[in-house]
């Protein structure tokens, strides 16, 4: 069964340094007052749109590898389909900032305010991210206190269009999922709208399972090697 989950905004606010991050700009650097007031405005902007909801359900190992396979289209070999057998519990989730927020930034871009246009887009995947940590350990609590489990275990969450996991595998999951009930729905190359919103599965397990190499074939084109970050602050919690 599905839960619908509101969020406070107040928890996946970013900072004005992970702003400036998002922007390019380097930890340290000083910015313009100009800048500083953009930022706030584009802050007051996001307050006054976004209307973040999230959609969760727990799925079981056999349920999740007919979603896994999807379409058909993952790549050979992925990290994931190694680590979500491993796994104790898995929930499927998604989750929108709003459609407000995604029109918004459509609409600076539109008429070439581009300052505030892409401020925006940045808190909005900024804050995209924070919600998909908000769902994290939300779903970790709740199995901590349904089944009374204390044991050293953590949250990690995988979507699909990245590392292997083809997004094609957006069908099977909106099949299972449902998250239309929040306002999400899927076009043909499946890609969601609004733009700003997040979906994939949440494994909970030790932290041992989410440790791999890095030398998959679709690695030599990522870009990002974020699976390293994530990685290092896993080791580190
Ligand atoms: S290097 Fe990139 S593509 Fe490869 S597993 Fe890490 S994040 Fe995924």
């Amino acid at each position: 069964m599905s839960e619908i989950i509101n969020f406070n905004i107040s928890e996946i606010i970013p900072t004005r340094e992970e702003i400036l991050r998002e922007q390019g700009v380097s930890q340290g650097i000083e910015v313009k007052e100009k800048i500083n007031k953009l930022i706030l405005k584009a802050l007051d902007i996001f307050k006054s749109k976004a209307q973040p909801v999230g959609i969760l359900s727990e799925i079981s190992i056999k349920g999740f590898e007919e979603v896994f396979i999807g379409e058909g289209k993952n790549a050979k070999d992925t990290p994931l389909e190694n680590i979500f057998p491993q796994a104790d519990y898995l929930a499927l989730f998604a989750l929108t900032i709003s459609k407000k927020v995604s029109e918004t930034i459509s609409k600076f871009f539109k008429e070439n305010d581009f300052a505030i246009g892409s401020l925006l887009d940045s808190i909005a995947t900024l804050a995209s991210y924070k919600g998909t940590k908000v769902i994290e350990k939300y779903f970790q609590k709740s199995i901590q206190k349904k089944h009374l489990t204390k044991q050293e275990t953590t949250v990690l969450s995988y979507s699909p269009g990245y590392c292997g996991w083809h997004i094609s595998g957006q069908k099977k999951l909106f099949q299972f999922l449902r998250p239309e009930k929040i306002g999400l729905s899927l076009n043909a190359s499946f890609l969601m709208t609004p733009l700003k919103s997040v979906s994939g599965i949440i494994v909970y397990g030790k932290k041992e399972i989410h440790i791999f190499q890095d030398n998959y074939p679709f690695c030599l084109e990522c870009k990002t090697h974020s699976c390293r970050a994530r990685m290092k602050k896993l080791i580190n919690q």
